[in-house]
């Protein structure tokens, strides 16, 4: 096929010749997308689309932005590729970057991808233990319905069994605890040490044995399990439940980091301080691979042995790509420029008001919630029993919008298949006018609903 064909053409190319992740769920069919610009795509058969999933794939400062192809150009002339078992300027500025973000002195490992950032953490984690001579230190806690990545490690960790039981045994050493719920969890108390969530936690590593621990980790809110939000107090006092039991609190940033919450990185919305941060698409806006693992500077002294450098044995090609690393610094420079945390925060605000004000006496709908430009609105067939609705009248949502125009997607999967609540995350740099076109679209499809 050439270019100039249409869509059909090359979608015939395309079932022939690309095994595509998650299939079943484009129930409108494959797009082949030949352009991109700010917050709009268009396919082979020039017909364009207002993308409000962009956010999952951190398309944070929009599509098309020419400063970003010339700083990856310019590098790749200068410089194209040098591994970091050495080092090179862009990675040592974006390090310095990430630092003043992050607000806090960490070292920074450089991967591709936010599974790999993943890994990366947790062997430094079951390592840092074994440095410091805790050698039974090797269990990693992880909550249900979080997604941390597709690799053997981060796939265990992973909390969503509909991705993992056909490949199992996954890595061992991994257990699950029940995630924070706000929509659905009754709080018992107070006091967020009384949270089910947080209960939840010490139970799991006083049953496990404190001895065994390793790390926790978790995104600041789940967001393919379905944009489920912690209760106040959760982080924090997960974090001081990790600290009774010695272990580190890995902090997934990978949808969450770089605006999207309305802050640099979600679990600054959480009074917390993880031990070990994970980022990955938002560091480049997806436009090339990059993430990273960002550590204490105390956990990164434990390597260095008294007699000889007891390092880590751990190393990956491409992570810290000079090109990718030029691309992130300006990608960091434009969000900082156009305030699109800030940004992400104030239109996050508007958008939930709105959407709350429409729909939340729709009888289909049983939660609208989120922070920043990360919305999820929660379908269910009855408000008091909150069972999930439907897939087909999910998807009848999602239809209407793209035929008019509008991209959005679905998360969730409280069992096996179900995936019943409607995301909405554009770009942050999002027209107002496009955003309210995107909201009133959603609104309109769900009040279509039968
Ligand atoms: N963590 C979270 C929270 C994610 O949402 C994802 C993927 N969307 C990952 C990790 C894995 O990232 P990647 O697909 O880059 O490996």
């Amino acid at each position: 096929v050439k270019a100039g064909h249409s869509q059909d053409v090359w979608l015939e190319q395309d079932e022939k010749l690309i095994w595509h992740s998650m299939k079943p769920y484009n129930p409108e069919g494959t797009m082949v997308v030949t352009e991109s610009q700010g917050s709009w795509i268009t396919d082979q058969d020039g017909q364009k689309y207002l993308d409000g999933m962009a956010g999952l794939w951190c398309v944070n400062v929009g599509y098309g932005r020419q400063e970003l192809a010339e700083a990856a150009y310019e590098q790749l002339k200068k410089m194209a590729y040098f591994p970091l078992t050495q080092s090179h300027q862009p990675a040592i500025e974006l390090a310095e970057k990430l630092n003043q973000l992050l607000g806090d002195e960490y070292v920074i490992f450089f991967s591709n991808s936010g599974s790999e950032a993943n890994e990366t953490a947790f062997k430094i984690a079951r390592q840092y233990h074994q440095q410091n001579g805790e050698h039974g230190r090797y269990k990693i806690f992880s909550r249900y319905r979080g997604y941390h990545g597709n690799s053997m490690g981060a796939l265990a960790a992973t909390g969503q069994a509909q991705r993992k039981f056909k490949y199992e045994p996954l890595a061992p050493g991994f257990h699950h605890i029940a995630p924070p719920d706000a929509y659905r969890d009754e709080v018992t108390g107070g006091n967020p040490r009384d949270l089910p969530g947080v209960k939840a936690i010490d139970q799991a590593m006083t049953w496990e044995l404190s001895e065994t621990v390793a790390a926790l980790i978790m995104e600041p809110i789940i967001t393919g399990g379905g944009i489920l939000m912690p209760q106040d107090g959760y982080m924090k006092a997960a974090k001081e439940v990790c600290v009774k039991h010695g272990a580190l609190l890995i902090v997934d940033e990978v949808i969450c980091g770089f605006g999207r919450t309305g802050k640099a990185f979600g679990f600054m919305n959480y009074d917390v301080k993880p031990d070990i941060i994970t980022m990955a698409k938002g560091i480049t806006s997806a436009y090339l691979p990059l993430s990273a693992t960002a550590v204490k500077r105390e956990i990164y002294e434990a390597f260095k042995g008294s007699e000889e450098y007891d390092y880590f044995r751990h190393i990956n090609t491409f992570g810290g790509n000079p090109a990718a690393c030029a691309l992130a610094l300006k990608n960091i420079e434009i969000m900082e420029n156009e305030r699109l945390f800030e940004r992400s925060k104030e239109l996050g605000e508007k958008t939930l008001n709105s959407l709350k004000n429409h729909l939340q006496d729709h009888p289909y709908v049983g939660d609208v919630r989120g922070k920043g430009l990360l919305i999820g609105i929660e379908m269910v067939t009855h408000k008091d029993t909150k069972d999930p609705l439907e897939l087909d009248k999910v998807n009848a949502v999602i239809g209407y919008c793209k035929q008019n125009g509008v991209i959005i997607g679905k998360n969730g999967a409280t069992v096996a298949g179900f995936n019943n609540v409607l995301t909405i995350s554009p770009p942050l740099n999002i027209e107002e006018e496009d955003l309210e076109r995107l909201v009133s679209t959603v609104i309109k499809g769900i009040q279509h609903l039968k």
